[in-house]
């Protein structure tokens, strides 16, 4: 089958027209509200509930609440989380956490943000917050440690006082805490 080409007219010769009616769109898209965002000094408020980056929390007074059980290594999908318990004699952490990590490291290259380790965590001790940008100048900028983790989640106001009636049980007895 042949197609034939269409003969232009005197007006589609000049491309006037055609040039007139791209200004049109671009002046009548100057004077609409501007939408494009200035990332990064700019950035988007997301919805409470978002799952953003997973960071350790620390509870009321200032403890960490892991107590090194694992679970959130073992359930994460893509093996983004590595724990090192504290050997024989505790934590050396202060207070009442005597199975604080001694290390605790995630992997935010590998992080899928699902929010099976907050799902999973009988401390309530890991949160997906609402950092959805992470960067750094290396692979390993973004391999986050304990302290990173914890300076990061800062202190959950949590409902578990577990370790209250603990330190009330103590200080009957006139023990420190
Ligand atoms: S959010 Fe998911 S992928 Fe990320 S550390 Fe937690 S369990 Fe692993
Ligand atoms: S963050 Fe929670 S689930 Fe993970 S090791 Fe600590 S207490 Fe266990």
């Amino acid at each position: 089958m042949i197609v034939k080409r269409k003969k232009l007219n005197f007006w589609e010769r000049l491309y006037l027209p055609a040039i007139i009616g791209g200004f049109k769109v671009t002046i009548r898209h100057f004077f609409k509200k501007k939408v494009t965002m200035q990332y990064p000094e700019e950035k988007w408020v997301v919805p409470e509930g978002y799952r953003g980056a997973p960071y350790l929390v620390k509870d009321q007074e200032g403890r960490t609440k892991c107590v090194s059980c694992q679970l959130c290594e073992f359930v994460c999908p893509p093996k983004a989380i590595r724990i090192a318990p504290p050997g024989p004699g505790g934590s050396p952490e202060a207070g009442n956490v005597e199975k604080a990590p001694k290390e605790f490291e995630i992997n935010m290259l590998r992080c899928i943000f699902c929010g099976f380790c907050q799902e999973v965590c009988p401390e309530e001790a890991i949160f997906l917050l609402k950092d959805y940008s992470l960067t750094g100048t290396s692979r390993q900028e973004l391999i986050y440690d304990k302290e990173k983790l914890l300076a990061l989640g800062g202190v959950h106001q949590d409902q578990i006082h577990k370790w209250k009636q603990k330190a009330d049980e103590a200080l009957a007895q006139g023990v420190a805490p």
